[in-house]
């Protein structure tokens, strides 16, 4: 037994306070976001595609949402829908999205600036994009710290910039403060990233893809950083992918987007141990496989994504399913809570686990 003073349970635990950003005492397990029926839909010449229909879930501090699904399953335009990022003309997005009670949906450029980078930040999988080719890596550091920052002095930015730079391991930080981001390897320069997206301290960040674009030896340390600062900040994150293999282990909850809804929603372990909606097992059996032998072929998911300017009446996966029957082709299934697990939902008439419908409504 130590003589060390109990906690007071009056007093929640705060988050750890980046250097230059103030001190947050809201506890740490709060709700952070809570996004209700988002849709977002933008003019094409052939009517409007809807890329995101109705999305719902909420995020606490310190979580990781995995946000899987192919390419076109609407998983980048949702998160920067909820950041606010897509450009106005041609697009309309409804719904609600609350980021500590604050209705992002509707307010304009100039007042969605006060969350990004201090409340939000996004990695995006491109580092060479996100970086400026023409400025040294220090600068890009601390012009993002004294632009969301004001009161910052330019010797404490510096500071900062150092430190944030030792925080994602890039060795010989001073040295590396002075180049350009083409002097680094891949692996290194999306690490400035990371660096450049926790600058000012966000309570969310958006990883979108982050690791594509890199060697798999690479990603596997980038997604370690990323876990490993979003666990030391207590930061929220959603860790958005197409890999299945990418979220496991590291997302507390996966959401598995198709046609742009969330078709299968459950904690990870959950939804590994016993997957529900067709859509997701087909995902995981296209994951390669360590145990495999050598020139093992893949299972590739026939077929293509729905045309979402004219999506089906009935389930948007039926004409790739394997399970599909009449009913699928005639009623939209919805997000429901499996009976006998009412931490997981899946939108199909026929999930696997339970091979019966679903019952409750998620909500
Ligand atoms: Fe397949 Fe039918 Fe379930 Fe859709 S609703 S995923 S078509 S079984």
């Amino acid at each position: 037994m130590t003589d060390q003073p109990a906690a007071s349970p009056a007093t929640p635990p705060t988050m750890p306070t980046p250097a230059g950003t103030p001190v947050d005492h809201r506890p740490l397990d709060s709700l952070l976001l809570e996004v209700r029926d988002l849709h977002v839909s933008f003019e094409t010449p052939r009517g409007p595609l809807h890329a995101v229909n109705g999305v719902d879930f909420d995020l606490h501090r310190g979580r990781t949402l995995g946000v899987v699904g192919e390419s076109g399953s609407g998983k980048s335009v949702m998160s920067k829908a909820i950041m606010g990022l897509l450009p106005r003309r041609g697009r309309t997005v409804g719904g609600s999205v609350r980021f500590d009670g604050t209705e992002l949906v509707g307010l304009d450029d100039t007042a969605l600036r006060e969350f990004w980078g201090t409340e939000m930040a996004m990695i995006f999988q491109d580092p060479m994009t996100s970086l400026n080719p023409v400025m040294r890596i220090g600068r890009q550091i601390t012009e993002s710290l004294r632009m969301n920052l004001a009161d910052m002095d330019r010797q404490t930015a510096r500071a900062t910039a150092i430190e944030l730079l030792s925080a994602v391991h890039i060795p010989a930080p001073e040295r590396r403060y002075k180049e350009y981001p083409g002097r680094l390897s891949g692996g290194m320069r999306q690490r400035v990233v990371i660096a450049v997206a926790l600058a000012c301290g966000p309570r969310l960040l958006f990883a979108d893809e982050p690791t594509t674009a890199l060697d798999v030896t690479v990603q596997a340390q980038i997604l370690d950083l990323l876990q490993e600062q979003q666990r030391e900040r207590f930061m929220a994150m959603i860790l958005v992918t197409h890999d299945l293999g990418v979220v496991a282990g590291r997302a507390d909850d996966i959401a598995v987007m198709y046609a742009g809804r969330i078709v299968e929603y459950a904690p990870t372990r959950t939804l590994f141990a016993s997957m529900g909606h067709p859509y997701t097992h087909a995902l995981m059996r296209s994951i390669p496989r360590l145990a495999d032998p050598s020139h093992t072929r893949l299972d590739a998911i026939g077929g293509v994504p729905p045309n979402l300017v004219d999506p089906p009446r009935g389930c948007p996966f039926a004409p790739r399913c394997e399970y599909a029957q009449q009913r699928c082709l005639d009623e939209r299934p919805e997000l429901l809570t499996l009976p006998e697990d009412p931490g997981h939902a899946v939108a199909c008439h026929f999930p696997l686990r339970a091979n019966a419908p679903a019952e409750a409504e998620v909500g």
